[in-house]
């Protein structure tokens, strides 16, 4: 999970304090206190950690608030809203509309994931069902276009790219004009990095700016620089039009606190994060449902608001129940698929968590997906109830999946990739262990 660190800090501090019999100013202090180590911990700037330690004292006035409120609620309401301010920058400059031609310029210094983040926006926008294509205009980093190459080939997103140095702000001008031409809705060209920031650098971003007249330029830097980013983001502002920030390698550094809080403070709005090597590890940053899951209450909002939605009422209890126990068997993997297949708008649910229903039912493709799930199920059909009911995948034998796929008249190649899907689904839906699910609308029950 992103930032583990310091959501844990900061939810222990409360927790700590929501122990407290009574709620004075000493144990508000010691909260505040703690909360403060760890932002400061995560290098967020000190005079943002000092103005939201003022602010919440200014709300939370202890004695003010008559007998019979909630305290801690208050508290807990109040660093939320304070995390929330500080990390809000509000909108971008620009948001693509799918099937209207847009062009997205990507900048940023080089290492910074700059190259890795344009296919994963690619990516993340054609599961969407967008037109997306790769450009690619950076003629410093040998083997940045063999890079895209490679990504785009990956994930068939259509790009274009070459060496030819001396004529590269015609051909990327040219190949921008193509795509439009052929319907791309979201043209992604990526530009050249620098190891550090420099007039060169600055001068070709806005060459290419000139050239591709791009509708959003995305300032890409790496989180591992913390609170060093405000003037990194600055820097880059002053030179392009930056429109929305992406901030990569959050999977990895204590300092990812610092860096979005940073970039906030110089009001451009974080879009996206950066969560690991792979194409999909990436996530929409959006403030609220962010804070809500640093601070431990889930980022289940959304998902809660769909489950009420579609569920039946008289299922949602037990779903909610099986979720936040997080042992997912291939039974409840079943039951889902009952779901998907007599309801259909599940699936809608699930596409609010992570990976789930985006491979299993991608959109245009119902009907191979539903077929996928039959089959699944059929296989299923031919399972032992201790097989169906363990969550240990390791039972899954040898001669377990030879019987299954004899049994189920299907080959062993498609048991093993039965199987593959659960264990994927498995790992998804564990993250979802201890959840608190709030009810809908209210959370602050968190
Ligand atoms: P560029 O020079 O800015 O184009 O950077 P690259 O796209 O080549 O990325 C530099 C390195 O960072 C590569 O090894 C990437 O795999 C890695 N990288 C990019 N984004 C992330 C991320 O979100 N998490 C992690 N862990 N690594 C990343």
């Amino acid at each position: 999970m992103v930032l583990a660190q310091l959501g844990g800090s900061i939810s222990r501090a409360l927790q700590q304090m929501s122990n407290a019999t009574v709620i004075d100013e000493k144990v508000l202090n010691e909260c505040l206190n703690e909360i403060t180590r760890a932002l400061l911990q995560a290098d967020v700037q000190f005079k943002l950690v000092r103005d939201m330690q003022t602010n919440i004292k200014k709300i939370v006035n202890l004695e003010d608030l008559a007998a019979g409120h909630n305290k801690r609620k208050i508290i807990q309401q109040a660093v939320f809203n304070e995390l929330c301010k500080m990390l809000d920058a509000g909108k971008p400059s620009f948001t693509p509309k799918k099937g209207k031609p847009s062009v997205v310029m990507f900048v940023g210094l080089q290492g910074s994931g700059k190259t890795t983040t344009c296919t994963k926006y690619a990516y993340y926008h054609q599961k969407k069902g967008w037109k997306p294509a790769l450009v690619c205009a950076d003629t410093f980093r040998a083997g940045a276009f063999d890079q895209l190459k490679q990504n785009a080939t990956k994930a068939k997103i259509p790009f274009y790219g070459r060496y030819l140095e001396d004529i590269y702000l015609v051909l990327t001008y040219d190949f921008v004009e193509r795509f439009k031409k052929e319907n791309c809705d979201l043209i992604i060209v990526d530009t050249s990095g620098r190891h550090k920031q420099e007039a060169a650098l600055f001068e070709e971003m806005r060459q290419v700016s000139e050239a591709t007249k791009p509708d959003l330029v995305i300032f890409v830097m790496d989180s591992s620089i913390g609170q060093a980013a405000f003037d990194q983001a600055q820097a880059f502002k002053q030179s392009v039009a930056v429109g929305a920030v992406i901030v990569t390698k959050m999977d990895g550094h204590a300092k990812g606190g610092g860096a979005l809080s940073a970039v906030a403070a110089t009001k451009s709005p974080v879009i996206f994060i950066g969560t690991g090597e792979h194409m999909d590890e990436f996530e929409v940053f959006d403030v609220k449902p962010f804070v809500s899951r640093l601070l431990g209450m889930g980022d289940w909002s959304g998902f809660m608001d769909k489950i009420h939605e579609v569920v039946p009422m008289d299922q949602q209890p037990e779903l909610l129940q099986k979720l936040s126990e997080g042992n997912f068997t291939l039974r409840i993997m079943y039951e889902q698929f009952q779901n998907i297949l007599k309801m259909g708008p599940i699936s809608q649910v699930f596409s609010m968590l992570p990976g789930f229903s985006a491979e299993l039912m991608p959109k245009g493709r119902e009907k191979e997906s539903q077929a996928k799930i039959k089959r699944y199920m059929t296989m299923m059909d031919s399972m032992t109830n201790e097989e169906l009911d363990s969550s240990n995948p390791k039972i899954m034998n040898e001669s377990r999946i030879m019987r299954i796929a004899r049994g189920s008249g299907r080959q062993v190649r498609e048991v093993m990739e039965m199987l593959e899907e659960y264990k994927r689904l498995a790992k998804i839906w564990s993250k979802m262990k201890g959840l608190k699910f709030p009810k809908k609308g209210d959370m602050s029950a968190l």
